[in-house]
């Protein structure tokens, strides 16, 4: 569904995407792991055009995501960040409808879609439907970033350490529903994380990246038996 070919991101002078290839299979969760700087965030928001590639070419259902107007790329593709960025004077709902309300769904439509998403995520939504973003817990909170970015049924959900700043408890109820409604949508998914256990939970792919570039990658059970190289045994063998 993506594919990046020779990509290259150069931040003032210091190149943090060297010459990436990648393959993002439809239908699947890839994971991007690797540490802090090693230049997942970058790669994720070139997908969105957030950050524009200096070199190479993405392509997105066969076509360059340069050729694309940014909106309809935006529209094709949810994402979701550790910092949700819900609006605080909007309602769960109403933040929830972002994205359906710019395509100008009727509001029936709309009200169909906020509370299959609730339920989905199991927020009851004649209980939360109407609150604010301040009156949920911080696991609430994460779980409207999701559902907004998947209210119109986005092609792929881009997702930047969704469950960052979650406990391990309510990380992991996380986890299991998005693998839940990966299962049950067959969503293509690109999720970012620092998390070993995370990324080997979540993913049907994993890449490890380091300094802008892929050391490793493939099925997860598959580079656990199969380190290539001590760094990805030091890697996976660490367990925070
Ligand atoms: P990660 O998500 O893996 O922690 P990032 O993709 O955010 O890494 O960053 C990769 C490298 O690029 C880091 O060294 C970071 O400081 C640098 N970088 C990211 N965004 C910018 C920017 N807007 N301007 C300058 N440097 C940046
Ligand atoms: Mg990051």
């Amino acid at each position: 569904m993506i594919v990046f070919e020779q990509v290259t991101k150069i931040f003032d002078g210091r190149t943090v995407i060297n010459t990436l290839d990648l393959h993002i299979a439809k239908g699947k969760i890839t994971v991007l792991i690797g540490a802090s700087g090693s230049g997942k965030s970058t790669t994720l928001k070139m997908v969105n055009r957030l950050i524009e590639h200096d070199s190479g070419r993405i392509l997105f259902a066969g076509e360059e995501t340069r050729s694309f107007k940014i909106e309809d790329l935006r529209r094709r593709m949810g994402y979701a960040i550790q910092s949700t960025g819900l609006f605080p004077h909007w309602t769960v709902a109403q933040n929830i409808a972002t994205v359906p309300q710019l395509l100008n769904w009727d509001k029936q439509r709309i009200r169909q879609r906020v509370d299959e998403l609730l339920t989905m995520l199991n927020l009851e939504p004649t209980e939360y439907r109407e609150r604010y973003p301040h009156q949920l817990s911080g696991g609430q909170q994460q779980r409207i970033g999701v559902a907004r970015a998947m209210a119109a049924d986005p092609e792929i959900l881009l997702m930047d350490e969704p469950f960052g700043a979650l406990d391990p408890v309510t990380r992991s109820v996380l986890q299991d529903e998005v693998r839940r409604i990966h299962e049950l949508s067959g969503k293509t998914i690109l999720l970012v994380t620092h998390d070993i256990d995370e990324a080997l939970t979540m993913a049907d792919h994993l890449v490890l990246m380091d300094k802008g570039q892929i050391v490793q990658q493939g099925h997860p059970a598959h580079i656990l038996a199969h380190p290539a190289n001590d760094f990805v045994r030091e890697f996976i063998g660490r367990s925070d």
